[in-house]
This record gives C-alpha cells, sequence and structure tokens, in this order.
C-alpha cells in the first residue's frame, strides 16, 4: 500500500527536489539557533521585522486575557469577538475599499474568493507566475482558466478579445509576484478590466506593508478605490497569521454567504487578530518602518551589484537564479555553513531550469549583516 508513496518519495530525491522541514529556535526578528549556532535568517516574508515587536506582542497578550485562547467556532454560527470588526474596517479603510472580510490564511482567501464569485459559465485570466493559491482558486471554480504570459498586457488584450463582452470574467494577478519579486501592471490591468467588462483582483501578500507607502499595489499605482478586489495576508508584513479581501460591500456579502473556506473553517483566535491590529495601525502611524525597509531594500540591491551580481531595488525579494536544483542546492548549503539561511527554491514552485536563492531583506536587519551576506553569497556562488 506504501510502495507507491516511497517510489514517488525516491523519485524526488534522484531529481534533488526532496524537502523537509527544519525545526529553528527564532530569538529575534531576523535570528535563528540551530544545533546552538545562530542564523541569519534571510528566506522569511517577516518585511516589517514585526514579529518581535513588543508593541504587537503586548496586543496579543492582551487578548487572549480579554477575549481567550481560541474563537470556538465559524463566525456566522458563533458570532464574532470586537476586535474581528476592529480590524475589517481597519484594513477597508487602509485599503480604500468600502468593507473588508478576514479568512484564516491568505490561501484560504484565494481559494474561498475565486471559486464563489466564479464559475464553469466564467472565464479567469491568469497571470502565469501567479501564486499556487490563486491557480488552486481558479481550479475549483470550475471556469475556464486562460493564462497569460507573465505580465504580458498585449498577450491578455488577445486573449481578451477572443472572449464576448457578456461573458463573465475576472483578471487576477498578484501584486508583487513571491518568487521575482517584481511588479504587476496594475494600471494597464485596471483599464483593461474596465474596457472589456471585468472583475479584477490584486493578490498583495508581498505588497501590504512592501509598496506604494505600505498600502500594496493599488496605492502604488494610484488606484486607490477602483480595484474590485484586493487580498492579502495578515502573516508576511504584518507579522501575525491569517489572509483578508478589501472590496466593495457587495462582494464581501457576497462571500459571507457563498465563500465555503470562509463559511465552513473555526475564526481565527484573538491573539493573531490583535496582533494583526496594532501592526496595521504601526504601519500607518509609524512610517519610519516602512522606510527602514526601503532604505534596506536599496542598500541590499547596491551591494549584490557591488559584487556582480545582478539585482533591482523594486521589493525585498531578490531571486538569485542559479538554474539547476544540484548547483542551488550547493549555494543554499554553502550559505548555510557561513549561517545564513537562504533557502532553494526549486520546481513547481518556479519553473524547472530557473531554481534559485530568494533571498528577502527586511527593516530589521542591519547593513553589517547585508553586507555579510551579499559577500558570502558571491563565495558561494563561485564555488559551484
Ligand atoms: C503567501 C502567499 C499567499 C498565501 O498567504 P498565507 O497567508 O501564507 O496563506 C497568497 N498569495 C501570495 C502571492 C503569497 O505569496
Amino acid at each position: 500500500m506504501y510502495e507507491y508513496f516511497q517510489q514517488q518519495l525516491k523519485d524526488k530525491e534522484i531529481s534533488h527536489n526532496f524537502r523537509t522541514i527544519k525545526e529553528y529556535h527564532p530569538i529575534d526578528a531576523v535570528s535563528v539557533v540551530y544545533d546552538d549556532r545562530e542564523y541569519l535568517m534571510m528566506a522569511s516574508n517577516n518585511y516589517l521585522g514585526l514579529t518581535f515587536d513588543s508593541r504587537i506582542q503586548s496586543a496579543a497578550m492582551e487578548a487572549v486575557q480579554k477575549y481567550g485562547t481560541g474563537s470556538g467556532g465559524a463566525r456566522l454560527v458563533s458570532g464574532t469577538f470586537p476586535l474581528f470588526t476592529e480590524l475589517e474596517r481597519a484594513i477597508a479603510k487602509f485599503k480604500h475599499s468600502e468593507s473588508a472580510l478576514i479568512f484564516n490564511t491568505g490561501y484560504m482567501a484565494n481559494v474561498g474568493t475565486i471559486s464563489a464569485l466564479c464559475d464553469k459559465n466564467s472565464i479567469i485570466f491568469s497571470d502565469a507566475l501567479n501564486h499556487a493559491s490563486i491557480i488552486d482558486g481558479c481550479r475549483l471554480s470550475k471556469a475556464a482558466i486562460q493564462t497569460y504570459r507573465h505580465c504580458d498586457t498585449e498577450h491578455l488584450t488577445y486573449l481578451l478579445n477572443n472572449v464576448s463582452k457578456d461573458t463573465r470574467k475576472l483578471i487576477v494577478t498578484d501584486g508583487v509576484f513571491s518568487m521575482d519579486g517584481d511588479i504587476a501592471p496594475l494600471d494597464t490591468l485596471y483599464e483593461l478590466s474596465r474596457e472589456y467588462n471585468a472583475l479584477i483582483m490584486v493578490d498583495d501578500a508581498h505588497a501590504t506593508g512592501v509598496i506604494g507607502e505600505g498600502h500594496g499595489t493599488s496605492a502604488h499605482f494610484g488606484l486607490d478605490g477602483l480595484v474590485d478586489i484586493q487580498l492579502g495576508t495578515l502573516s508576511k508584513a504584518l507579522g501575525s497569521v491569517g489572509g483578508y479581501v478589501a472590496a466593495s460591500k457587495v462582494i464581501v456579502d457576497y462571500l459571507v454567504n457563498f465563500s465555503r473556506s470562509f463559511i465552513f473553517s473555526t475564526a481565527l483566535s484573538p491573539a493573531d487578530i490583535g496582533a494583526a491590529l496594532t501592526a496595521l495601525n504601526l504601519i500607518e502611524t509609524d512610517i519610519d518602518i516602512y522606510e527602514r525597509l526601503r532604505d534596506n531594500v536599496a542598500y541590499m540591491a547596491r551591494a549584490l551589484r557591488i559584487f556582480g551580481i545582478e539585482a533591482t531595488d523594486t521589493t525585498p525579494i531578490f531571486p538569485i537564479i542559479i538554474g539547476n536544483n544540484e548547483d542551488v542546492l550547493a549555494v543554499s548549503h554553502s550559505l548555510w555553513e557561513s549561517c545564513i539561511i537562504g533557502t532553494a527554491i526549486r520546481p513547481p514552485t518556479v519553473p524547472v531550469g530557473e531554481s534559485r536563492i530568494r533571498l528577502t531583506v527586511t527593516a530589521a536587519h542591519t547593513r553589517e549583516q547585508i553586507d555579510y551576506v551579499c559577500r558570502y553569497l558571491k563565495q558561494a556562488m563561485s564555488n559551484i
């Protein structure tokens, strides 16, 4: 009975694609301990370094004391505690939308939103490099999926032209692409959505807290209040866990009634919500945190280029494309030997032949740490 699974795992090992989970002991936003050695974390999405901010830690603890450790049920069944409503109002305001809804993860927000809004009579236009949770949402919806080449609005226009005007349509894109760090051309995508009568949805998982003064992709392009659905996560720059959708009241009411990942799952705990709410308030009131991130992004791009490694200062995601799995594992391993965590990203997360080290910098890294990483990355790459 187990032979099939064992064989599948063997195949993963042979193609240098076998994955395991390592246990680290976090000590602050950028350092972890493993086997009594301290490692520098260059692989998290904790962009603003907020996970150890004492104000957010206190908010989480206060929420637990006030409202308990668990929420006890799905919100439609057992109701909701006040922090939830407060967070949804804050997200709507932050995203310049009418309304907002919290999901348990960004993954569940994508799957639950796309599968609720689209059905077998809809067509979804999806960027070729969209996140797996968008792809899974598209599949679950049973809609026809038309994938356009990465950020290629001409290709998208061509596809839109071949579809009748009254078919229900959704254009969906990552705002900041998770494995490449580039930004979707949301201004043109938005124009196309109006011209062809399509809903437009942007996934701000890596954009919230990171671009548009922290407000995300719509703000970055001056599209405040225009994009139909802005989706994101509380788990990356906001340092908590959870997902959200910011949209019109109609869309949010619709999701409350039709989105299965919202309806059939127990609500997040008070600690998660308390932490996210305080993090969101901090981003709005303490612009220094965002500025520190932007400074570090610019500094890291410069430092990489000094070592002859190609880099742009668009976002905190630095894809160091190596090529094959064996080489990328060798680079990742030598970084590890230098006490740097730079995870090897391999297929199916990225296309075959584009395996990479995905380095991320946060507001909490120091310039010395960034210099150190760039120097040892250069060394690791020259050894393959
Ligand atoms: C991480 C990520 C998600 C999923 O968010 P989680 O809260 O981690 O489930 C969704 N979309 C994109 C683009 C992501 O990078």
